[in-house]
């Protein structure tokens, strides 16, 4: 249930200013797209590779945590996809 206002959207493309942690497949300026869950890697069904069905998972724009529709995020590698080069954004304009 909402019971404040939160920022919407759980479909997002960016691209990648900072990686906080040691991973071998993005660079900054690479271009990715965010899958809106976060796992906890921790219960069983992560540790089986279904994390999809992880009972503590967590999903941008349901509450209580907010959507993506905003300038930044940080977003575990894990759910970032790497884009070909040739796919190109549009800037918002609003
Ligand atoms: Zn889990």
């Amino acid at each position: 249930m909402v019971k404040e206002p939160m920022d919407i959207g759980y479909e997002c493309a960016g691209g990648i200013k900072e990686i906080l942690s040691n991973v071998n497949d993005l660079v900054p300026v690479d271009r990715v797209a965010l899958e809106p869950r976060i796992s906890c890697w921790r219960c069983t069904q992560c540790k089986e590779g279904q994390y999809n069905l992880c009972p503590d998972m967590k999903f941008f724009a349901t509450p209580p945590v907010h959507g993506f529709l905003a300038n930044q995020v940080v977003h575990p590698v894990d759910s970032c996809f790497k884009l070909w080069v040739s796919i190109r954004f549009n800037k918002l304009r609003i």
